[in-house]
């Protein structure tokens, strides 16, 4: 036997938030399609005619309704899936609110044919502008099919409002490829005339229906992932920073299988992606999070895309540390193979700290006290100094291709324009921005530096003085702590004047003078003062970072390039600078090939 349909008592439906459940075509298809889930099918076939608006099927081989219940169906606040204010809570289906096919039976032509297993025969109601026309026994294969013709016939200020067919039908296609790929399980096709445009069965793996929205560009250039941390599991795939898109509509996350809109999960994303890819652009990205149900409250958006979490900052903090992590794995090698783990995120280091600092990964470089100068370029130290502590994770398993790019296996061939190193790599040609490679470099070490305390610090044999102006010395002020921070020593010495005492290693070949002044010229001019603390941080590092790399248009000595690849292979997200341009290309010989026709 199915479950009884209920009307609600009226303080439920008060408690329940109302709204416009049917705003378009695409409306219609999802909550047909989250009660086709509900009903527990394995295979949902969608059918539509004009974009949706002259005709919805919905096919599916749930349980089915009763021949008895059937009727209840279409009523105002007519729902089998809660019975009582407590069970508002601890809802696990999709629907709950018994408006949506009532809803939708007052807007257009509506057919319901309906068996279920038990029964031999099943029932067929007609029902037109909220008013039922016929309910009529009637043979079917066990399961339901909803018919919706001619939506918003009974209103045509409504119909006015709808867009081109080939929108509202890609509206109606997302909607069923959101609910595809939270409920891997379950078939899904979706036709118009003879097109299909949506097929995913059972040969589908769960990691094929991942790049269901971002397509074969994401494919290519994404990293899939699976991490728990304490009570929250985050799962799915995450764009590399060569692919980005100018919104960020391309990210789409799911709370405990739930679609969401502009969730905190999203601002974690962007969050996650800030400082490797460059500002106004947005990743792709298709995210799971699993929370533990009591954690969550889904009744708070009429449309249920919207969740509230009980506890923010821990979720903000969990999805930016899984999510910077996994980032952190790409470029490292030139492709997106996530090698043995060099950091590891205790438990404990998950807080929050408002402006979303938290959850940072406490990257575990062992930095020694005062680093050797090796080479020549400047800023770079020794390598021995930052020996990675491996820490082997056996269920960090690449999941990706490998695409294995060591930089220090390649073979240096030359520079070109005094800026780009073109390296040789067996069968590809990689070229390397020496600027942008060596501002990456500088910026994640002075970042891990600042992680410790005390950071790394050399002092200066002769302290260095500065004379500033009013307004940069004003500025400076503000920014002392964060300098102290990453190893500097400043010390206030009359009006606008500092006395520099120390300063980070990686620094300590360069003219110090003007690298502050700059920096916190450039800080002034970029309004670099705004934003969260962490963000002014990040910033100050970005612009100290870009003023110590090595300049472009300098000719760079074999054993430059050697410590500079070398380094590379050592930090988190080498793959772009911190303004997010790439700091190395790769073509394939694939492409060479391409571009010299043999192809
Ligand atoms: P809700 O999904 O919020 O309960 P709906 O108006 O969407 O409300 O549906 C009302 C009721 O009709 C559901 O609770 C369910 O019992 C029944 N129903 C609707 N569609 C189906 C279906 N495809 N299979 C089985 N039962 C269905
Ligand atoms: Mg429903």
């Amino acid at each position: 036997m199915t479950k009884k349909i209920i009307t609600l008592p009226e303080d439920l439906t008060a408690q329940i938030a109302a709204g416009e459940v049917i705003e378009r075509p695409a409306s219609v298809v999802k909550e047909l399609v989250e009660n086709a889930l509900d009903a527990g099918a394995s295979n949902i076939d969608v059918e539509l005619r004009e974009g949706g608006v002259a005709l919805i099927r919905v096919v599916d081989d749930g349980e089915g309704i009763e021949a008895a219940q059937a009727p209840l169906v279409f009523e105002r606040h007519a729902t089998s899936k809660i019975t009582t204010l407590d069970d508002l809570s601890r809802l696990s289906t999709l629907g709950f609110r018994g408006e949506a096919m009532h809803s939708i039976a007052s807007v257009s032509r509506v057919e319901l044919l309906t068996r279920t297993n038990e029964e031999t025969a099943g029932t067929r109601i007609t029902i037109e502008g909220g008013r039922t026309a016929d309910i009529i026994e009637a043979g079917c294969p066990a399961g339901t099919s909803v018919k919706v013709e001619d939506l918003f016939f009974a209103t045509p200020a409504r119909k006015k409002f709808l867009k081109k067919t080939s929108t509202e039908q890609s509206h109606c296609v997302d909607a069923v490829t959101k609910l595809a790929l939270a409920n891997p399980g379950v078939g899904f096709r979706v036709s118009s005339g003879s097109r299909t445009l949506l097929d995913v069965r059972g040969a589908h793996s769960e990691t094929d229906r991942l790049f269901l929205i971002g397509g074969n560009d994401f494919r290519k250039q994404a990293v899939v992932f699976d991490q728990t941390r304490g009570r929250y599991r985050l799962w799915g795939a995450l764009s590399t920073p060569m692919l980005t898109r100018s919104n960020a509509k391309a990210i789409t996350s799911f709370v405990n299988g739930r679609p969401l809109r502009d969730s905190l999960v999203n601002r974690a994303v962007i969050t996650s992606y800030r400082r490797i890819i460059e500002p106004k652009r947005y990743p792709v990205a298709v995210l799971f999070l699993e929370v533990p149900g009591e954690e969550v409250d889904v009744n708070v958006h009429p449309a249920k895309l919207e969740v509230r979490f009980v506890n923010e900052g821990a979720i903000f903090a969990a999805v930016t540390s899984v999510i910077m992590e996994e980032l952190s794995f790409i470029g490292m090698h030139g492709g997106t193979e996530r090698p043995e783990r060099f950091f590891s995120i205790p438990e404990r280091d998950i807080g929050y700290s408002h402006g979303g600092g938290a959850g940072e990964p406490a990257v575990r470089y062992h930095l020694a006290g005062k680093s050797k100068r090796m080479i020549t370029l400047p800023g770079t130290i020794s390598q021995d100094a930052f020996k990675p502590r491996y820490e082997a994770d056996p269920e960090a398993a690449a999941v990706n291709e490998p695409v294995s790019l060591r930089f220090t296996d390649l073979d240096y061939l030359g520079q070109v324009a005094a800026t780009y190193l073109v390296m040789g790599g067996g069968e590809r040609l990689v070229l390397i921005d020496q600027h942008a490679a060596h501002e990456r470099i500088i910026f994640e070490r002075l970042k891990s530096s600042a992680r410790l305390a005390p950071p790394p610090s050399q002092r200066l044999l002769l302290p260095d003085i500065i004379d500033m102006t009013p307004g940069l010395f004003s500025v400076l002020m503000e920014f002392i702590d964060l300098m102290e921070e990453i190893g500097f020593e400043i010390v206030p010495y009359g009006e606008n004047t500092v006395s520099i005492r120390a300063v980070p290693p990686l620094l300590s070949g360069l003219e110090i003078r003007q690298l502050i002044v700059d920096t916190i010229d450039e800080i002034e001019n970029t309004g670099g003062r705004r934003g969260s603390l962490d963000e002014i941080r990040e910033n100050l590092l970005a612009v100290m970072a870009c003023r110590a790399a090595i300049k472009a248009n300098r000719r760079l000595g074999r054993e430059e390039v050697r410590a500079l690849c070398s380094d590379l292979d050592t930090i988190p997200n080498a793959g772009t600078c911190p303004h997010g341009r790439p700091v190395h290309i790769v073509i394939s010989s694939h492409e060479l090939e391409r571009l010299f026709k043999r192809r």
